[in-house]
Protein backbone atom coordinates (compact mmCIF):
# COMPACT_ATOMS: atom_id res chain seq x y z
CA UNK A 1 0.00 0.00 0.00
CA UNK A 2 1.51 3.00 -1.10
CA UNK A 3 1.86 5.17 1.71
CA UNK A 4 4.07 7.85 -0.33
CA UNK A 5 6.44 8.76 2.71
CA UNK A 6 10.22 10.14 1.58
CA UNK A 7 13.11 10.63 2.66
CA UNK A 8 16.58 12.93 1.80
CA UNK A 9 19.88 13.22 3.89
CA UNK A 10 21.31 16.29 4.85
CA UNK A 11 24.98 16.16 5.48
CA UNK A 12 26.38 18.52 8.47
CA UNK A 13 30.14 17.84 7.99
CA UNK A 14 31.98 15.32 9.80
CA UNK A 15 33.61 14.13 13.25
CA UNK A 16 37.40 12.76 13.97
CA UNK A 17 38.04 10.78 16.20
CA UNK A 18 40.25 7.70 17.06
CA UNK A 19 38.21 4.45 15.53
CA UNK A 20 38.47 2.73 19.38
CA UNK A 21 35.76 4.64 20.09
CA UNK A 22 33.56 3.48 17.42
CA UNK A 23 34.91 0.29 17.68
CA UNK A 24 36.54 -1.63 20.96
CA UNK A 25 39.70 -2.94 20.50
CA UNK A 26 39.95 -2.93 16.41
CA UNK A 27 44.05 -3.44 16.48
CA UNK A 28 44.63 -5.93 19.50
CA UNK A 29 48.22 -6.37 20.50
CA UNK A 30 49.52 -9.78 20.52
CA UNK A 31 52.42 -11.92 21.69
CA UNK A 32 53.95 -10.91 18.23
CA UNK A 33 52.96 -7.77 17.64
CA UNK A 34 53.09 -5.78 21.26
CA UNK A 35 52.72 -2.32 19.94
CA UNK A 36 49.62 -2.09 17.74
CA UNK A 37 48.51 1.53 16.52
CA UNK A 38 45.25 3.35 16.22
CA UNK A 39 43.57 5.63 13.58
CA UNK A 40 42.10 8.36 13.34
CA UNK A 41 38.94 8.22 11.04
CA UNK A 42 36.46 10.75 9.86
CA UNK A 43 32.89 10.29 9.98
CA UNK A 44 30.27 11.74 9.08
CA UNK A 45 27.49 13.75 10.85
CA UNK A 46 23.99 13.74 9.63
CA UNK A 47 20.50 14.07 9.56
CA UNK A 48 17.36 12.79 7.80
CA UNK A 49 14.54 15.24 6.79
CA UNK A 50 11.18 13.02 6.08
CA UNK A 51 8.18 13.96 4.02
CA UNK A 52 4.97 12.41 5.08
CA UNK A 53 1.74 12.31 3.18
CA UNK A 54 -0.26 13.40 6.66
CA UNK A 55 2.12 15.10 8.80
CA UNK A 56 4.34 16.70 6.87
CA UNK A 57 8.18 17.59 6.94
CA UNK A 58 9.79 15.47 10.13
CA UNK A 59 13.36 16.05 11.14
CA UNK A 60 15.05 12.97 12.62
CA UNK A 61 17.98 14.50 14.06
CA UNK A 62 19.40 18.22 13.44
CA UNK A 63 23.18 18.21 13.39
CA UNK A 64 25.57 20.54 15.45
CA UNK A 65 24.82 23.95 16.57
CA UNK A 66 26.99 26.68 14.81
CA UNK A 67 30.13 27.27 17.14
CA UNK A 68 30.57 23.31 17.72
CA UNK A 69 32.89 23.47 14.48
CA UNK A 70 35.26 26.53 16.53
CA UNK A 71 34.95 27.42 20.32
CA UNK A 72 31.88 26.40 21.26
CA UNK A 73 33.27 23.13 22.45
CA UNK A 74 35.95 23.24 25.47
CA UNK A 75 39.62 22.59 24.23
CA UNK A 76 39.78 18.86 25.14
CA UNK A 77 36.60 17.89 23.35
CA UNK A 78 37.71 19.50 20.50
CA UNK A 79 41.28 17.99 20.51
CA UNK A 80 39.38 14.55 21.01
CA UNK A 81 36.96 14.92 18.46
CA UNK A 82 37.49 17.82 15.60
CA UNK A 83 34.23 18.78 13.94
CA UNK A 84 34.48 20.43 10.66
CA UNK A 85 31.39 22.05 9.07
CA UNK A 86 30.91 24.97 6.89
CA UNK A 87 28.38 27.47 8.49
CA UNK A 88 26.20 26.25 4.77
CA UNK A 89 26.89 22.91 5.98
CA UNK A 90 24.43 23.51 9.17
CA UNK A 91 20.91 22.46 9.33
CA UNK A 92 18.99 26.07 8.47
CA UNK A 93 21.08 26.10 5.40
CA UNK A 94 20.55 22.56 4.23
CA UNK A 95 16.75 23.26 4.64
CA UNK A 96 17.28 26.38 2.79
CA UNK A 97 19.02 25.13 -0.28
CA UNK A 98 15.89 22.69 -0.42
CA UNK A 99 13.65 25.85 -0.21
CA UNK A 100 12.47 25.27 3.38
CA UNK A 101 12.69 26.83 6.38
CA UNK A 102 12.90 25.92 10.30
CA UNK A 103 9.06 26.83 9.83
CA UNK A 104 7.86 24.81 7.10
CA UNK A 105 8.57 21.20 9.78
CA UNK A 106 5.72 19.87 11.56
CA UNK A 107 7.88 17.55 14.16
CA UNK A 108 11.55 16.87 15.08
CA UNK A 109 12.62 13.26 16.97
CA UNK A 110 16.11 13.93 18.52
CA UNK A 111 17.39 10.43 19.08
CA UNK A 112 19.46 11.40 21.99
CA UNK A 113 20.52 15.00 23.52
CA UNK A 114 24.53 14.23 22.12
CA UNK A 115 26.28 17.78 20.80
CA UNK A 116 26.16 16.30 17.27
CA UNK A 117 22.32 15.32 16.92
CA UNK A 118 20.46 18.02 19.32
CA UNK A 119 22.89 21.67 18.37
CA UNK A 120 20.22 21.73 15.30
CA UNK A 121 17.58 22.50 17.85
CA UNK A 122 18.74 26.12 18.73
CA UNK A 123 17.08 26.90 14.56
CA UNK A 124 13.78 26.02 16.14
CA UNK A 125 13.29 28.42 19.26
CA UNK A 126 9.50 29.66 19.10
CA UNK A 127 8.85 26.77 15.64
CA UNK A 128 6.17 24.60 15.40
CA UNK A 129 8.38 21.81 15.42
CA UNK A 130 10.09 23.85 18.20
CA UNK A 131 7.22 22.49 20.94
CA UNK A 132 7.23 18.99 18.95
CA UNK A 133 10.31 17.63 19.96
CA UNK A 134 10.64 14.14 20.13
CA UNK A 135 13.38 12.65 22.74
CA UNK A 136 13.99 8.93 24.92
CA UNK A 137 13.01 10.22 28.52
CA UNK A 138 15.76 8.06 29.82
CA UNK A 139 18.49 10.37 27.78
CA UNK A 140 17.06 13.95 28.34
CA UNK A 141 17.16 12.94 31.90
CA UNK A 142 20.53 11.87 32.07
CA UNK A 143 22.11 14.20 29.96
CA UNK A 144 20.11 17.30 31.86
CA UNK A 145 21.66 16.07 35.59
CA UNK A 146 25.24 15.71 34.00
CA UNK A 147 25.38 18.68 32.73
CA UNK A 148 23.62 20.51 35.79
CA UNK A 149 24.81 18.93 38.57
CA UNK A 150 27.51 21.49 39.26
CA UNK A 151 27.24 25.03 38.51
CA UNK A 152 30.79 25.11 36.12
CA UNK A 153 29.90 22.07 33.94
CA UNK A 154 28.97 23.66 30.56
CA UNK A 155 29.90 20.05 29.52
CA UNK A 156 29.87 16.95 30.94
CA UNK A 157 31.70 14.10 28.93
CA UNK A 158 29.64 11.56 26.94
CA UNK A 159 28.73 14.29 24.22
CA UNK A 160 25.86 16.45 26.80
CA UNK A 161 26.08 20.24 26.59
CA UNK A 162 24.56 22.62 29.30
CA UNK A 163 23.44 24.73 26.30
CA UNK A 164 22.09 22.24 24.10
CA UNK A 165 19.44 21.58 26.80
CA UNK A 166 18.70 25.40 27.50
CA UNK A 167 18.23 26.71 24.10
CA UNK A 168 15.00 29.08 23.71
CA UNK A 169 11.10 28.84 23.34
CA UNK A 170 11.29 24.32 22.90
CA UNK A 171 9.11 22.14 24.64
CA UNK A 172 9.55 18.15 24.53
CA UNK A 173 7.75 15.21 24.40
CA UNK A 174 9.23 12.72 26.49
CA UNK A 175 9.17 8.77 25.11
CA UNK A 176 9.71 5.54 27.11
CA UNK A 177 8.12 3.52 24.56
CA UNK A 178 7.64 2.29 20.97
CA UNK A 179 5.18 4.38 19.44
CA UNK A 180 3.64 5.42 15.73
CA UNK A 181 4.34 8.63 15.10
CA UNK A 182 2.49 8.65 11.86
CA UNK A 183 1.50 5.99 9.60
CA UNK A 184 4.78 4.30 8.38
CA UNK A 185 6.31 6.11 10.69
CA UNK A 186 7.37 4.32 14.08
CA UNK A 187 9.34 5.16 17.31
CA UNK A 188 11.78 2.26 18.51
CA UNK A 189 13.47 2.61 21.70
CA UNK A 190 16.98 1.25 22.03
CA UNK A 191 19.74 1.79 24.38
CA UNK A 192 23.41 1.23 25.25
CA UNK A 193 25.38 4.33 24.15
CA UNK A 194 23.17 6.32 26.31
CA UNK A 195 20.52 5.55 28.59
CA UNK A 196 18.01 5.50 25.83
CA UNK A 197 17.92 6.41 22.31
CA UNK A 198 15.55 6.85 19.61
CA UNK A 199 15.63 4.98 16.67
CA UNK A 200 13.03 5.50 13.53
CA UNK A 201 11.42 2.84 11.41
CA UNK A 202 9.97 4.51 8.17
CA UNK A 203 8.45 1.89 5.25
CA UNK A 204 8.60 3.65 2.19
CA UNK A 205 7.06 2.37 -0.59
CA UNK A 206 10.10 0.69 -2.28
CA UNK A 207 11.76 -0.26 1.05
CA UNK A 208 11.67 -0.44 4.90
CA UNK A 209 14.33 1.90 6.44
CA UNK A 210 15.71 1.75 9.97
CA UNK A 211 17.72 4.13 11.65
CA UNK A 212 19.24 2.66 14.55
CA UNK A 213 21.63 6.24 15.31
CA UNK A 214 24.18 6.36 17.54
CA UNK A 215 22.68 2.80 19.83
CA UNK A 216 24.38 1.18 16.79
CA UNK A 217 27.00 3.91 15.12
CA UNK A 218 28.49 1.42 12.48
CA UNK A 219 27.84 -1.55 9.99
CA UNK A 220 30.71 -2.59 12.18
CA UNK A 221 28.80 -2.88 15.16
CA UNK A 222 25.56 -4.51 14.02
CA UNK A 223 27.96 -7.33 12.49
CA UNK A 224 27.34 -10.28 12.98
CA UNK A 225 28.77 -10.79 14.96
CA UNK A 226 27.89 -7.68 16.82
CA UNK A 227 31.27 -5.55 17.77
CA UNK A 228 30.96 -3.06 21.24
CA UNK A 229 31.65 0.46 20.86
CA UNK A 230 34.46 1.81 22.69
CA UNK A 231 32.12 4.71 24.25
CA UNK A 232 29.02 2.60 25.44
CA UNK A 233 27.08 3.66 28.64
CA UNK A 234 25.49 0.40 29.24
CA UNK A 235 27.18 -3.02 27.17
CA UNK A 236 23.94 -4.77 27.56
CA UNK A 237 21.65 -2.41 26.69
CA UNK A 238 24.04 -2.54 23.80
CA UNK A 239 23.12 -6.05 23.17
CA UNK A 240 19.55 -5.87 23.58
CA UNK A 241 19.14 -3.52 20.83
CA UNK A 242 21.23 -5.42 18.75
CA UNK A 243 18.72 -7.87 19.27
CA UNK A 244 16.01 -5.78 19.12
CA UNK A 245 17.41 -4.79 15.47
CA UNK A 246 17.71 -8.36 14.12
CA UNK A 247 13.21 -8.99 14.75
CA UNK A 248 13.07 -5.81 13.68
CA UNK A 249 15.37 -6.64 10.49
CA UNK A 250 13.38 -9.74 9.73
CA UNK A 251 9.84 -8.62 10.45
CA UNK A 252 10.40 -5.35 8.06
CA UNK A 253 13.08 -6.91 5.44
CA UNK A 254 14.55 -3.60 6.07
CA UNK A 255 17.78 -1.75 6.05
CA UNK A 256 19.79 0.16 8.05
CA UNK A 257 20.97 3.64 7.65
CA UNK A 258 23.63 4.04 10.50
CA UNK A 259 24.88 7.50 11.98
CA UNK A 260 28.69 7.52 11.77
CA UNK A 261 29.76 4.81 9.23
CA UNK A 262 32.09 6.86 6.84
CA UNK A 263 32.05 4.02 3.95
CA UNK A 264 28.43 3.60 4.24
CA UNK A 265 27.38 6.96 4.13
CA UNK A 266 30.28 7.63 1.18
CA UNK A 267 27.69 5.09 -0.71
CA UNK A 268 24.23 6.72 0.45
CA UNK A 269 22.69 10.02 -1.96
CA UNK A 270 22.43 12.77 -0.51
CA UNK A 271 19.78 16.00 -0.77
CA UNK A 272 18.38 17.28 -2.88
CA UNK A 273 17.77 13.36 -3.76
CA UNK A 274 15.04 11.98 -2.16
CA UNK A 275 14.77 8.10 -1.34
CA UNK A 276 10.91 7.35 -1.80
ZN1 LIG B 1 26.58 10.79 17.26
Amino acid sequence: MSENIRFTLLSHGYIENDLAWNLAVPFPASKSNRETKSRFIQLPSFSVLIEHPEIGYVLYDTGSCPGDEADRRPPETRELFPFYAGREEFLDRRLAELGLSPDDISVIVVSHMHWDHSGGLSFFSGTRAGQNIYVHKKDFMYGLTETHRTSSVVYAGGGYFRDNFEFEGLSYHLIEEDQELAKGLRLITLEGHTPGILGLVAELDSQTYIFPSDAVSMRKNYGPPAVFPGIVYDTLGFRRSIAKLNLLEKKYGAEFIFPHDPEQFASLKKAPYFYE
